[in-house]
């Protein structure tokens, strides 16, 4: 097999994965080259990650991050990356520098997926802000596999403090994971063409 048949296979199974409602894996390679770190909140060090919050800021993260596990519908903790190469600001990249992150995904039937997010990133101007989303697989003729069709995102400044904002974000979560709608539901929101069948 020469190289370009080979390229081609491998362009196939990215199409036929993000079609059946894989994780689109571009965000995988991304996720992979930033050496993240996984536990559970208690694992996270936060002290490291965000050098200048007092130790009620810390406890108003632990306090926030707790109420998320609660909220987790399986009754299991759940899992935070994080990424020590992040704590100083990277400088503007093509992708979103994540320092700490949620992600919880929920199945549904035939492989299709809904997912929600709670990250502490980068801007491009080097300020912290929280990110909360949902994604669901598309059925989109083109080959991505995700889209926000909620989302809320906090800058952090001299208005927002980082745990007022990541409370913000909590919240958000949790009230979309206590009020739980199927993708569909959330794909005729946003206007996204309708489930197919696999
Ligand atoms: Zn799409």
């Amino acid at each position: 097999m020469n190289v370009l048949s080979l390229v081609i296979v491998v362009r196939m199974l990215v199409v036929w994965w993000e079609r059946r409602g894989g994780r689109p894996l571009s965000l995988a390679v991304e996720r992979t080259h930033d050496r993240l770190m996984r536990g559970a909140f208690d694992d996270v060090p936060l002290a490291m990650l965000f050098p200048r919050l007092s130790p009620a800021d810390v406890e108003s993260l632990e306090q926030a991050a707790s109420a998320v596990d609660e909220a987790h519908s399986d009754g299991d903790k759940a899992e935070w990356e994080w990424a020590l190469d992040h704590v100083v600001f990277p400088g503007p990249q093509p992708w979103t520098p994540v320092i700490l992150g949620l992600g919880v995904i929920e199945h549904a039937d035939g492989g299709d997926q809904l997912e929600f997010l709670l990250q502490v990133v980068w801007t491009d101007l080097g300020q912290l802000a929280v990110d909360a989303a949902v994604n669901v697989a598309c059925w989109c003729d083109t080959d991505h596999a995700s889209h926000d069709v909620d989302a809320l995102g906090l800058v952090v400044g001299h208005e927002t403090s980082l745990p007022h904002a990541f409370q913000a974000g909590a919240e958000r979560l949790i009230g979309w994971l206590t009020d739980p709608r199927d993708p569909d539901t959330w794909r005729a929101r946003a206007a996204l063409p309708p489930r197919q069948p696999v």
